[in-house]
């Protein structure tokens, strides 16, 4: 199989935000079949849903894979389950890791446990002004381009707060 260019998404707001994503990076890289070619810098942004949580820390990551994308999911899975993510109940609580599938090539998948691209990248300015960063030419697989997509989603206070991020 070919090399796929996939956008992960990564989210913390627990236990030291930016040490996750950096670990976070750093894992992802050492999957099998897979190596990251591009990172986001870091941002700061403003939680959805309970507003009583802390800010959280944001970025997206440019893979190259060899894993279907139902592997990709579950082997980002279990990074969260190492990071001690906990599922609760509550919608959009706080998290020490969450890793988003946001893209798979140009592919539109719609299983019970995976839908790529991921079904908030339209709205979520968390998502859009990293994935800017690292591919600005972007066209989605909907054909609507990356840059007319972000006309219509302010910033709502997302700010960076680390660049030139590594991760050998
Ligand atoms: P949101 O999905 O709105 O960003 P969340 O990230 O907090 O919220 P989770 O609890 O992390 O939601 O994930 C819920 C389920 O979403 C997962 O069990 C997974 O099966 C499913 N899912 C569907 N599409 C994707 C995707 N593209 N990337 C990651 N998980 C996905
Ligand atoms: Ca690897
Ligand atoms: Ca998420
Ligand atoms: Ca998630």
């Amino acid at each position: 199989m070919h090399p796929v260019t996939s956008y992960i998404g990564l989210g913390s707001n627990l236990a030291k935000p930016d040490q996750q994503l950096q670990e976070a990076l750093r894992a992802i890289h050492e999957l099998k079949d897979t190596h990251v070619t591009q990172c986001s810098s870091f941002y700061a942004s403003k939680p959805m849903g309970p507003q009583d949580q802390p800010d959280y820390v944001n970025a997206v990551v440019e893979i190259a894979t060899k894993l279907s994308a139902e592997d990709l999911l579950s082997q980002l899975q279990a990074i969260e389950q190492t990071h001690g993510r906990q599922r609760k109940s509550e919608r959009w609580g706080p998290r020490t890791l969450d890793l988003d599938i946001i893209l798979y090539g140009n592919e539109q998948i719609q299983s019970n446990d995976l839908v790529v691209p991921h079904y908030g990248m339209k709205t979520r300015e968390f998502v859009l002004y990293p994935l800017r960063e690292i591919a600005p030419e972007l066209v989605l697989p909907c054909g609507d381009s990356l840059v007319s997509v972000l006309k219509s989603v302010p910033k709502n206070g997302l700010e960076v707060i680390r660049k030139d991020v590594t991760w050998k």
